[in-house]
C-alpha cells in the first residue's frame, strides 16, 4: 500500500481547516498543506498572533503545535495539489440560488471547479477525498470529472469521507469521533485507497470506529441514497447510530433523524427523484400532498424541531398543495410554525396552498401522495381502502416513519416507499 506522506486540503473553511489541522497534529509524519483561494483566510490561518479565521474551542492549541512543523497554509493551490498523495476536497457547497434544486440543493460548482483543477494540474496519481457537506452523488460526479480528464500516468481513486464534526465542538469531535466513514468503490484500487485513509485516521481513532461501507455515503443523504441505490440501510444505520450527535435512535431510520439536516435530505426526495431520473415521482409530489402528522413524534402536540415543518416548507418551494392532519397539534400552532418556516410567504398565500383537516381521510382526499411524518398509531388503523379510492392515481404513500404495513398497502394498489428501504416504486 502506498503510504501517504503528503496531504493537501482544498478549502480552509469550517470543515477542511479543523479536520486537516487535527490530522497534522495527530500525524506528525505526514505533511499537511491546507490551500484556499481566499488570501485573507490563509493570512488569518498564518497570522502570528493566531487570530484564526474560524473559532473553535481548542483549535488554536492545535494550530500552535502543528503549524510550521507539518501543517502549512497556502494560496498556492496548484502546488498543494501537485505535491500531495492524498487530497481532501473541502470547498463550500452553498445552497443553490437558481436552477434545478434552487433553495435546497447544494451548489456543486465549487466542488466541480476544485475537481477540475486537480485533473488539470496533477502530474502523479492521487487519492481524492470528498469531504464536503454535500448531497449524494458528489463523489460520483467527481470521479466522472477525474476519469474523463486524467493526465497520462495519473490515476485518481475517489473516496467519500463525510465530515463528522459539529460546529462548536469540532476539535473534540475530531479528537474522539464516534465514527469515521470512509466510502470507496469496491474495486481492488478503491480498497487500497480506502485502507490508506483508514491508516491515517488509525493514528488516533480506534479501528472499530472507522467504518468502510461499500458505497459512497454522504451522511446527509443516507436514507435517500438507500432508497435510490438499494444500499443497505442497516449497515448505514449502524454507522450513524454510533454518532452521538444522532444517537442510537437513528438505528430506526426515520424522517426525523436529521434535525436541521432534514431539509437537505430526505424530502429532497423531490430533487433526488429528478436527479435520479424518477421525474414521474417528482411530478406527482408537486401536486397535492397529504402530510399525516405534524408533531415531532407521536403522543405529543409538541412541534418543536418537527420534521413536518421543513417538509411542508420544502413542498411550498415546489409550489405543491399540502393537506395536513395531526390528531393533537392545534391549528394555530401549525400556522405559526409554517409562517416562521416560510418567512417570505404571506400567511394568506400560505393558507391558499396549505389546508388543515380534522381527519386523515379528509386530508388524503384527492391527494397524489401521502406522507407519514409522525408515527401516530391511528394512522395504522385508517381505512386505507377508502383512502385509496379517494386519491388520485397512481397513489403514492411515503412512509417516513416505518409505521405502515407496506405489503398490505401495495395489495390495495398504492405505490409505497418506506424510508431507508431500497424498494422501487
Ligand atoms: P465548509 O463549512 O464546508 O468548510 P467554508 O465556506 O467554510 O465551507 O469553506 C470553504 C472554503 O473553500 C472557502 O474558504 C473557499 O474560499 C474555499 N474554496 C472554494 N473553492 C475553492 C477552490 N477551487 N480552490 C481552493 N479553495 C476553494
Amino acid at each position: 500500500m502506498p503510504a501517504v506522506n503528503k496531504i493537501c486540503c482544498i478549502g480552509a473553511g469550517y470543515v477542511g481547516g479543523p479536520t486537516c489541522a487535527v490530522i497534522a497534529l495527530k500525524c506528525p509524519h505526514i505533511q499537511v498543506t491546507i490551500v484556499d483561494i481566499n488570501q485573507a483566510r490563509i493570512d488569518a490561518w498564518n497570522s502570528k498572533d493566531y487570530k484564526l479565521p474560524i473559532y473553535e474551542p481548542g483549535l488554536e492549541d492545535v494550530v500552535r503545535e502543528a503549524r510550521g512543523r507539518n501543517l502549512f497554509f497556502s494560496t498556492d493551490v496548484d502546488k498543494g495539489i501537485q505535491e500531495a498523495d492524498l487530497i481532501f476536497v473541502s470547498v463550500n457547497t452553498p445552497t443553490k440560488k437558481s436552477g434545478i434544486g434552487a433553495g435546497f440543493a447544494a451548489d456543486l460548482n465549487y466542488v466541480e471547479l476544485a475537481t477540475r483543477r486537480i485533473a488539470a494540474v496533477s502530474n502523479s496519481s492521487k487519492i481524492v477525498v470528498e469531504k464536503s457537506t454535500v448531497p449524494c452523488r458528489t463523489a460520483e460526479s467527481m470521479r466522472t470529472i477525474l476519469e474523463a480528464n486524467s493526465p497520462a500516468n495519473c490515476r485518481f481513486d475517489i473516496l467519500s469521507n463525510p465530515e463528522f464534526l459539529a460546529e462548536g465542538t469540532a476539535v473534540n469531535d475530531l479528537f474522539a469521533p464516534d465514527r469515521v466513514l470512509v466510502g470507496s468503490l469496491e474495486t481492488p484500487e478503491g480498497k487500497v485507497a480506502c485502507d490508506a485513509l483508514t491508516e491515517i485516521y488509525a493514528n488516533w481513532v480506534p479501528r472499530e470506529r472507522i467504518l468502510t461501507p461499500s458505497v459512497f455515503l454522504p451522511v446527509n443523504a443516507l436514507s435517500a441514497i438507500c432508497e435510490a441505490t438499494g444500499a443497505n440501510i442497516d449497515e448505514v444505520a449502524y454507522a450513524v447510530g454510533k454518532d452521538s450527535r444522532v444517537g442510537p435512535s437513528f438505528l430506526r431510520a426515520s424522517v426525523g433523524f436529521g434535525g436541521s439536516c432534514f431539509q437537505k435530505d430526505i424530502l429532497n426526495l423531490v430533487y433526488l427523484s429528478d436527479s435520479l431520473h424518477l421525474p414521474e415521482v417528482a411530478n406527482y409530489w408537486r401536486q397535492n400532498i397529504a402530510v399525516l402528522g405534524f408533531a415531532f413524534k407521536a403522543d405529543t402536540g409538541d412541534t418543536r424541531e418537527s420534521a413536518a415543518i421543513s417538509l411542508v416548507r420544502d413542498f411550498q418551494a415546489e409550489n405543491a398543495n399540502v393537506n395536513i392532519y395531526d390528531p393533537q397539534v392545534v391549528h394555530e400552532q401549525i400556522w405559526s410554525d409554517l409562517s416562521e418556516a416560510c418567512p417570505t410567504i404571506p400567511l394568506t398565500t400560505l393558507q391558499k396552498r396549505v389546508k388543515i383537516f380534522s381527519s386523515a381521510l379528509e386530508a388524503c382526499k384527492n391527494a397524489e401522495a401521502v406522507v407519514i411524518a409522525t408515527e401516530w398509531k391511528e394512522f395504522r388503523d385508517i381505512d386505507w381502502n377508502v383512502v385509496y379510492l379517494n386519491m388520485r392515481k397512481p397513489a403514492f404513500v411515503f412512509d417516513g416513519r416505518i409505521l405502515l404495513d407496506a405489503d398490505k398497502l401495495r395489495n390495495i394498489g398504492f405505490k409505497v416507499t418506506v424510508i431507508g428501504r431500497g424498494e422501487k416504486l
